[in-house]
């Protein structure tokens, strides 16, 4: 069983944790390490040999064309993550089928290939958003990345299915959930921070476990992760702080463990070997 590999791309300044003190009005007068960090990400995936998928904002891919075509260039899926980070159940149905559109248009042009993948900034897709994967399948996606089943400060669906599913009758459009462990009847992350906080060995469970039950892992991880030199945000609240820069120094290591221990590959091919993906209700 391969496992799929993300990557979500956006630069330091635009994670939903600083969205109450960084005005998106400052983020072109802000010093941006993205394309640094995509590299190095990509060097990363060319030591190992691993090809994943981008999950890529039309912010960037607007402002840094040369590296969106590097990771097409290199064998991996260029997806979307929306246009600037709006999170999903802020938006209405009319303005979410908007930003992905203007989102699409941005990495298509960059890319040159089409765009088939999402992920919601923030897993935002939840129990508020029941008409967001119906707005996906009508745009043309073919699957989404969106759900985080599972109850945290910022996001989650704790009643999501765990493993893939149709979330549309009428529709072959597939939600892969990111991956959770379960332990003790509760869901904990296994990505982003939480893989950085926390020993390796905890995300090594969560692939194994869903490995047992013949599913595939879905891991991700940010560009700004593996940057312990991106500038320093003093006036965020503490709690985000400290979550966003702990640890930045050891990340890469910790990935190329990873990233050895497991097969990885990307999410458009995974989604394409899937057989038999069940329609799944989800109570709203
Ligand atoms: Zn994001």
């Amino acid at each position: 069983m391969r496992h799929a590999m993300s990557v979500d791309v956006e630069d330091w300044f635009q994670v939903g944790a600083f969205e109450k003190v960084i005005d998106k009005a400052a983020w072109p007068t802000l010093a941006s390490r993205v394309e640094r960090n995509t590299d190095g990400v990509l060097a990363l995936f060319a030591e190992s040999g691993v090809k994943a998928t981008f999950f890529t904002l039309g912010w960037v891919a607007a402002r840094y064309p040369a590296v969106i075509r590097r990771i097409v260039e290199q064998g991996h899926e260029l997806a979307s993550h929306g246009w600037d980070h709006d999170r999903v159940f802020t938006m209405t149905p009319e303005h979410f089928r908007a930003d992905i559109a203007r989102a699409r248009s941005a990495l298509e042009d960059a890319g040159g290939v089409a765009i088939t993948g999402y992920r919601a900034p923030s897993f935002s897709i939840d129990a508020r958003t029941p008409w967001a994967h119906a707005v996906l399948a009508d745009e043309g996606y073919r699957y989404s990345s969106s759900i985080a089943p599972l109850r945290h400060d910022h996001y989650g669906w704790p009643e999501a299915p765990r493993y893939a599913f149709r979330p549309l009758v009428d529709s072959m459009l597939v939600e892969v959930p990111v991956t959770v462990a379960e332990w003790g009847g509760r869901r904990m992350a296994t990505g982003g921070g939480f893989f950085r906080l926390f020993p390796a060995a905890v995300t090594d469970y969560a692939v194994r476990q869903v490995d047992a039950a013949r599913q595939p892992a879905v891991f991700y991880f940010h560009p700004w992760e593996i940057d312990p030199g991106q500038p320093r945000v003093d006036h965020a609240p503490l709690r985000s702080r400290l979550r966003h820069y702990s640890r930045l120094g050891a990340m890469a290591g910790k990935l190329r463990g990873l990233l050895e221990r497991h097969e990885w590959g990307r999410m458009d091919h995974i989604v394409g070997g899937l057989e038999r993906v069940p329609v799944g209700m989800v109570a709203a």
